[in-house]
């Protein structure tokens, strides 16, 4: 058996290092060039006349990069290319094409580490750690784990009766998978082009309009590994142009998708409505949104819960799925809770990642900036919620907002339901004794299922909310935050309104980009 890859180590920043040292460089290099981003189809490189910007989302008069967007004909042409590099791409040995993206791994690792981070930190507004354990770690990690699991799902074969052989083909799919990638982690943005494509499909690949920059980075790299033309066609754009053309093309064979839900459904819709058209059901793998929770009974440990909350609520700007972003703390252990967030939220610096004692950064761009802010006016304005720290916010050099948390004794209020995606956390206070009604109230109140926490030193309480939350969430952790998934260790995906749940880098996932042949010979 082969062992399992290992995790990518998390590379120390500290100061006088020369990891900072060389990060630093990489910073003041992309920060001082404008670069222009085409679009990639065939391993030709593609301009149109359409174009988008790049800006530092602290800094939005600062422009990155200037980027092409695809129109309907190049939409088209990344279809055909794509159709066009299956041939090649599938009659090679799964091992030839796994060394492309372990070699991309390597790449990444040794040689654009600072690069992609640097990347990453100035057109996402990502803080060092935030990078490194997403643009190099996380990234890393999908390749090394998803190379690991399709030699086991290749291995793996069925048994045979004396006199016949039994085998499995493990083919890849009819058509061309299409890929849609999200703004907040880079290693996703690599992951859903890649792990059809280890499969032996071929990809059609719109990154986020607010995130071109690193998978633009993270495309070289994987021509730089060898990556055929056309197995791969990398082309930003509108989502209705590109989205449009693609889900109505009769050769959709599958699509990666990882965004909100609106955006998912209306995708499954379109679908739906050609269903009759296609040459085989597409795959439909999606992530989208989260309400995640954590749920506090009075046995948990204080600074344990306090830091967690931080950790999970604010990091990244609280722009990840798996953000915490509701909390139920009971009211014995309140007024210490408070205290906690009061005193460690107070000692976030917030600024542009460059300093790297902010551990507050930018959100990603002036639409995300006005949804957020209106959530906290909303919650100002209630009756039924009181802002106790943080609330405020300015655009005006760049996308920040504070660290806020709502207080409210309404479970159903707003923001104890709705996704927000950005740095606010809402806390629900509940009589000790009402701790199973509670777990059920929180179980009922979202539609969501994504990640959610239960912090307690009670193994009855935990048992309890085992079994209450049970589909609340498709990661659950135990006296630990909802968010910081590891590949290879915590499978990731959830349930209900957040997703299909096949689990990002793991088997499960890499299953869905297979349509298997099983053969028996008889002699
Ligand atoms: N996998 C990430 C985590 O565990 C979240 C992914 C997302 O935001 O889509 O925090």
């Amino acid at each position: 058996e082969t062992p399992y890859p290992e995790n990518e180590a998390i590379l120390d920043y500290a100061p006088g290092s020369e990891a900072r040292r060389k990060l630093k460089e990489a910073l003041t290099e992309l920060a001082a060039k404008r670069i222009e981003i085409p679009l990639i189809i065939g391993g030709q490189r593609i301009t149109t006349d359409d174009m988008g910007q790049v800006v530092m989302p602290h800094d939005h008069g600062h422009v990155l990069a200037d980027y092409h967007k695809a129109s309907a004909r190049e939409v088209r042409q990344a279809i055909d290319a794509a159709l066009d590099a299956r041939k090649t791409w599938q009659s090679m040995r799964w091992e030839e094409r796994c060394a492309i993206f372990l070699k991309a791994a390597e790449l990444l690792a040794q040689t654009y580490r600072y690069l992609i981070n640097a990347g990453s930190m100035l057109s996402t507004s990502k803080n060092v750690f935030q990078a490194e354990i997403d643009a190099a770690c996380e990234l890393i990690d999908f390749l090394r784990f998803n190379v690991f699991f399709a030699e086991q799902i290749y291995r793996e074969q069925p048994r045979s009766a004396p006199g016949t052989w039994n085998y499995v083909q493990h083919r890849p799919l009819e058509g061309f998978v299409f890929a849609v990638t999200p703004f907040n982690f880079t290693a996703i943005a690599g992951n859903l082009p890649t792990a059809p494509a280890i499969m032996g499909n071929s990809v059609v690949w719109k990154p986020a309009s607010t995130s071109v920059y690193t998978p633009y980075l993270f495309m070289q790299i994987l021509e730089e590994a060898g990556l055929p033309a056309g197995v791969i066609n990398f082309i930003p754009g509108s989502g209705r142009t590109v989205g449009d053309i693609c889900l109505k093309d009769r050769h959709l064979a599958g699509v990666h998708f990882t965004g909100s839900t609106a955006v998912f459904q209306q995708m499954w819709q379109t679908i739906g409505e050609h269903i009759e058209t296609y040459t085989s059901y597409p795959r439909i793998v999606g992530e989208t949104g989260g309400k995640d929770f954590v749920f506090v009974h009075r046995s948990a440990d204080i600074q344990q819960v306090v830091t967690a909350l931080v950790r999970g609520a604010f990091e990244y700007q609280g722009q990840k799925c798996s953000a915490a972003s509701r909390a139920y703390v009971p009211r014995s252990l309140w007024k210490e809770i408070k205290a906690g967030l009061e005193r460690e939220i107070g000692s976030l610096k917030i600024g542009a990642p460059q300093d790297f004692q902010n551990f507050v950064n930018a959100v990603i761009d002036r639409q995300a900036f006005a949804a957020i802010t209106g959530f906290i006016d909303y919650a100002s304005q209630s009756s039924s919620a009181e802002i106790i720290i943080g609330g405020g916010s300015d655009d005006r050099v760049g996308y920040f907002i504070e660290p806020t948390v709502i207080y409210t004794e309404d479970p159903h209020f707003k923001t104890m339901v709705e996704e927000i995606f950005g740095p606010v956390l809402t806390v629900y206070v509940y009589e000790d004794d009402a701790y199973r009604e509670t777990l059920e109230l929180c179980d009922r109140s979202s539609k969501y299922a994504l990640t959610g926490a239960i912090f307690s030193r009670d193994r009855a309480a935990i048992s309890l909310a085992m079994t209450a939350l049970e589909h609340a969430a498709g990661n659950f952790y135990i006296n630990d935050k909802p968010t910081g998934a590891v590949v290879g260790q915590q499978p990731f995906g959830g349930g209900r309104a957040s997703g299909t749940n096949d689990k990002a880098g793991f088997y499960t996932n890499l299953l869905r980009w297979v349509s298997p042949r099983t053969v028996k010979e008889t002699f």
